[in-house]
């Protein structure tokens, strides 16, 4: 491995010591916390790298981009690698995004529920989604308002057989000091448990996605069980 391969896995495993000590200040098991690697601005080389220093899951913003690192790669869905889109979707690129990803993270409207159950029928294999929940103020954030997250939820699970809702994501804002940050996970882990009392059948609030490399131990000590890191593990972004 040449020396920024060397770099890379000692920022990664530098990580996985990180999110195993807040799982473990919050009374879970290292193990129940998954790390999505996002790989938005990383060259294909980097992500081969990074998948085989053990890094089994792949959060890419952008379809395109996610393709030709995927076809570089070599590994689609199904090979143990899952690959998870994190960006915001347009639904006319729904069908190239579903030859893609294993999971949908960025679900915030109807229009995009209804084409991703659209073409997952059509495939004949449901597609697995969260939630984006916006839980700041910021117009530059995009995801569903929490008041409308519950209906959401409950309609998507009656009416679109193609859309598994299998938890929430959320984004907090920035903040120099993260400590700032838990009241913003705080809220989704609550509307998460909101919707888990619901009982909506078909539905299963499987993981709540929050934390970025600024945050990820406020996110995982507010109950957080997936972790979306780039910059901690690849480096700033050029
Ligand atoms: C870029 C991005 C991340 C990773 O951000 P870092 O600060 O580099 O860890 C996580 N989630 C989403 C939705 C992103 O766009």
């Amino acid at each position: 491995m040449d020396a920024a391969g060397g770099e890379l896995a000692g920022r990664l495993s530098a990580i996985r010591e990180r999110i195993s000590a807040a799982a473990i200040r919050s009374g879970r098991r290292p193990e129940d916390i998954r790390l999505i690697a996002v790989t938005k601005g990383v060259d294909s080389a980097r992500v081969r790298q990074a998948i085989d220093l053990g890094v089994d899951a792949i959060g890419e913003n952008r379809v395109q981009e996610a393709r030709a690192k995927l076809l570089d790669i070599g590994r689609g869905p199904g090979s143990g690698v899952e690959w998870h889109m994190v960006g915001h979707l347009q639904t006319n690129k729904v069908r190239a995004a579903l030859e893609i990803f294993d999971v949908i993270q960025s679900l915030d409207r109807w229009k995009l529920a209804s084409e991703l159950d659209a073409h997952a029928r059509k495939r004949g294999m449901p597609v697995d989604a969260l939630v984006q929940v916006k839980v700041s103020d910021e117009e530059t954030k995009s995801g569903l308002d929490p008041s409308e997250v519950l209906d959401f939820v409950s309609r998507v699970a009656a009416e679109l057989p193609g859309l598994r809702i299998v938890g929430l994501m959320g984004i907090a804002p920035y903040f120099d000091d993260p400590e700032k940050t838990r009241p913003y996970f705080r809220r989704v882990r609550v509307l998460g448990l909101m919707i888990e009392e619901a009982r909506i059948p078909g539905v299963a609030m499987q993981y709540l996605s929050m934390g970025m490399t600024n945050d990820f131990e406020v996110a995982i000590e507010e109950g957080s069980n997936m972790v979306r890191i780039g910059t901690g593990i690849f480096g700033p972004r050029r």
